[in-house]
């Protein structure tokens, strides 16, 4: 559905850096295959539930289910091969940090784009 940059605090936190790179996928056009990751589910900024599946054994977040828009966010850097996929646009870009580095010729938006809350 699409690929974002998300620099949102949160999403600063579980990867230790300035942004987590995330695939949008349909909730009903993703499943595991092997295996069942543990969950943490937080509320988004939607007051809806932001379920957070990550790895049992060695605490790779995986994906994020974001409830109020139907989707998972799934870590970019957890597919085997991420080089075909290029982020097409940049999220919360508000509370990145100072230093954080914008991809060129990428649409930024403080929060997110008009229509889809922002
Ligand atoms: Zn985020």
């Amino acid at each position: 559905m699409n690929s974002a940059f998300c620099y949102c605090r949160e999403c600063q936190t579980i990867t230790g850096s300035d942004k987590w790179f995330g695939l949008w996928v349909p909730v009903d056009k993703f499943s595991f295959t092997k295996g069942s990751p543990a969950t943490f589910t937080r509320l988004g900024d939607s007051g809806k539930d932001m379920n957070h599946r990550f790895c049992r054994d060695c605490g790779t977040t995986v994906c994020v289910e974001v409830t109020v828009g139907g989707f998972y966010s799934v870590a970019a850097s957890t597919l085997n091969d991420s080089r075909d996929f290029f982020p097409k646009m940049a999220i919360y870009a508000k509370s990145a940090p100072e230093w954080a580095v914008f991809p060129e010729g990428v649409p930024k938006f403080d929060i997110l784009p008009p229509g889809m809350g922002g």
